[in-house]
């Protein structure tokens, strides 16, 4: 079974769409959290998302703060901006799919966790001591986690490189315990504005990161006319 992995969409259709029509038709869906914020697309996205065929996804801490579940005061200013902006437009089917989402999902032998399986929401797995702390949080083979917008793959006791920058774009054989992640769709932070995403094939166990080019001058012509922060928009085209 081949499924389509990808993380931190953050409202951009752009990149979405991009993203989707690339990989073409797979046989599954996951995705990692953080569906809205940031971006002008919150609707556009979570409705995309939500019609994808065996759609596993899990629940944000962006997505959490527009559900008014968490203090945005914990977001820097321009985030919180963002969620403020999001929460005045979602619609109620928008709404209704993101209070449906779980914080961890197991399947088979991955599980599936927007932070990490210690703190599902909120915890970033950024350097190898944490994701060596990480390891006995979770029974399962892998783990797959989105959240710091930088793609990694970090094997139990073997890989000891940083995220992100050196990272291998040939499909990967996932042969131990292995904590994995896409990087992110609509908001990559590894200084390549191209969206990423991964290819999980199940039967035969690898692991194959790819990026994509797409428009990101239309995102910012819309995070413009919605008057969302400058920022989000200038980040989009140097990739942090
Ligand atoms: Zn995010």
């Amino acid at each position: 079974m081949r499924t389509l992995v990808f993380s931190d969409i953050h409202s951009n259709l752009t990149a979405l769409e991009a993203v989707l029509s690339v990989a073409g038709n797979m046989d599954a869906y996951w995705c990692l959290g953080d569906l809205v914020g940031y971006g002008p697309d919150p609707n556009e996205c979570i409705e995309r998302v939500r019609g994808l065929p065996n759609l596993l996804c899990v629940r944000g801490n962006h997505d959490a703060a527009t559900l008014g579940e968490v203090d945005q005061q914990t977001f820097n200013h321009e985030a919180s901006l963002a969620i403020t902006w999001t929460k005045r437009i979602l619609n109620a089917e928008s709404q209704e799919f993101l209070l449906s989402l779980p914080e961890k999902i197991i399947e088979g032998d991955v599980t599936l966790v927007h932070g990490s399986p210690r703190n599902p929401v909120w915890d970033y797995v950024m350097d190898y001591m944490t994701a060596v702390r990480t390891f006995s949080y979770f029974n399962t083979r892998i783990c797959i986690v989105g959240h710091t917008h930088v793609p990694a793959i970090w094997k139990e006791g073997v890989d000891k490189h940083p995220a992100g920058y050196m990272m291998d774009y040939h499909k990967t054989p996932i042969l131990s315990k292995t904590i994995l992640n896409p990087g992110s769709v609509g908001q990559p932070r590894d200084h390549d504005p191209r969206a990423s995403y991964a290819i999980f094939d199940s039967d035969k166990s690898t692991w194959e990161l790819r990026r994509i080019s797409y428009d990101y001058t239309t995102v910012q012509d819309r995070i413009k006319t919605s008057g969302l922060p400058w920022r989000h928009a200038l980040r989009l085209a140097e990739g942090w």
